[in-house]
């Protein structure tokens, strides 16, 4: 018999394989960061012996979510500034706050963020970190995700234009800079990581770069095999800009200079037309959907089910300024429910896609689909247990609709990321509760009064 460190019996385990394996009365050996073997409860304790065992009896097990947007130091900016559209909440919110934020104001910025993510069963997140006037900022994100224990892309920030369009001051840099610093963070951070830091290339939006920063950043993207995520499209600003401008919409543009032609992730999407849609299955762009955001600020449903099959779309909270949560189980059935009414259409997207978009197809969406997003040998250990025993799950005719119409973040017991048990029976291992959110409601309460608003 051979010893694992980790052994999960007795659960229902929803897979989110190709064939959408559901395995009764299941079982999962974890060895360090990844399943070794995964089967039902009878066939694993035959083989396998835990140093550890978690007994899920009456439980489901499911891959853990992946939130593909997110901006973790906006989680102190919950509530303010609430009830305007895009342009009036980044002039009197986003500006203004840039200047008055700390290192130590990030780090449990993004600690509070992290612990709302884990306790909703988030596993991965990309954390879009456009506050880039000091490097130590990012580092402070960094080391808040390396603390608590979940998986993070890093979304380097850029912005090298763009203040007569709101962009403030303090974030434009120059590109070379910016590269240098990305080198940095992948060597300091992601290659030193095991799979658990990657880091991205943020262009924030089109009215905050230049065509030959676009062009740097494409280069640097393809030479170095970086991802890259961009605000797009959210509204018909950029749009208006872009055709003004030049005569074209965004995406034309990101095709022109050699964007896309990298692992892109495009963030909204709200005002996409079929000839947007064309190019994104052209060029296998994929799409990060923020239901709960654009509602938030009235963009709009974006028309993610008319995008192609080649077109992985994942889910995302974005920031907390914009959300006011960073609860992706609130976003599963938010989506869903959106969606079948703008349509009239009940079936347009069921309890299987939506959960896909959060797990598997979310992890196509970030280059991911080898390693997670999926219950499955070799892949990483990410996962999440469900108990459905209270009164709001109960009865379970079905696992997938009971977690994406019936689940709350109460059902979310016990979280496991790259092998190691972050969150038990709902008790945080890697995060002092208490002290974070002590910490940020001192930090908000400084910032409102600052803000004056
Ligand atoms: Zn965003």
């Amino acid at each position: 018999m051979k010893e694992v460190d980790l052994i999960v019996v007795g659960g229902t385990i929803v897979t989110m394989d190709a064939a959408r394996t559901i395995i009764f009365n299941g079982a999962l050996a974890i060895e360090g960061s990844k399943i070794v073997a995964m089967g039902t409860s009878a066939e694993i304790t035959a083989a396998y012996k835990g140093r550890k065992l978690i007994n899920a009896k009456g439980h489901y097990i499911f891959p853990g979510l992946i939130n593909s947007h997110t901006h973790l130091f906006q989680t102190l900016l919950k509530g303010l500034a609430a009830d305007t559209p895009l342009q009036t909440w980044i002039a009197r919110l986003i500006t203004p706050v840039v200047p008055l934020l700390s290192e130590e104001d990030c780090y449990y910025a993004a600690q509070l963020g992290i612990l709302e993510a884990i306790r909703s069963g988030t596993t991965t997140l990309l954390d879009f970190m456009y506050l880039t006037c000091h490097p130590e900022f990012s580092e402070a994100v960094i080391t808040a995700a390396q603390t608590t224990g979940i998986r993070l892309l890093f979304g380097r920030g850029v912005h090298d234009t763009g203040v007569n369009r709101g962009v403030p001051p303090q974030l434009i840099e120059d590109v070379d800079t910016v590269l240098t610093e990305v080198d940095y963070l992948r060597r300091q951070y992601e290659l030193k990581s095991d799979g658990m830091i990657h880091i991205w290339l943020a262009p924030s939006v089109m009215w905050g770069m230049s065509y030959s920063g676009l062009r740097s950043l494409a280069a640097y993207a393809t030479e170095n095999k970086v991802p890259i995520t961009m605000h797009l499209m959210e509204t018909d600003y950029d749009i208006d800009l872009c055709q003004a401008d030049y005569g074209k919409r965004p995406l034309e543009i990101l095709a022109e200079m050699g964007m896309l032609a990298n692992h892109f992730l495009l963030v909204h999407g709200v005002q996409a037309e079929e000839s947007d849609l064309q190019l994104m299955d052209a060029y296998r762009v994929s799409w990060s959907h923020c239901m709960a955001a654009n509602l938030y600020l009235g963009s709009g449903v974006a028309p993610i089910t008319r995008a192609s099959p080649a077109t992985a779309v994942s889910l995302a909270t974005d920031g907390a300024a914009s959300n006011n949560s960073q609860n992706m189980i609130e976003l599963l059935k938010l989506t869903a429910l959106v969606h079948k009414g703008v349509y009239r259409n009940p079936g347009i997207i069921n309890a299987s896609r939506i959960i896909a978009m959060a797990t598997c197809e979310g992890a196509r969406a970030v280059g991911m689909e080898k390693q997670i997003g999926t219950l499955a040998p070799g892949y990483r250990a990410d996962l999440f247990i469900v108990n459905p025993g209270l009164p709001t799950t109960t009865p379970v005719h079905d696992p997938l609709a009971t977690l994406v119409y019936s689940c709350d973040q109460e059902n979310i017991e016990t979280v496991i990321i790259n092998g190691k048990i972050v969150m038990h029976c709902r008790h945080l291992l890697t995060i002092n509760e208490e002290e974070v959110v002590n910490k940020v409601q001192d930090i908000a309460r400084r910032l409102r009064d600052k803000l004056n608003i």
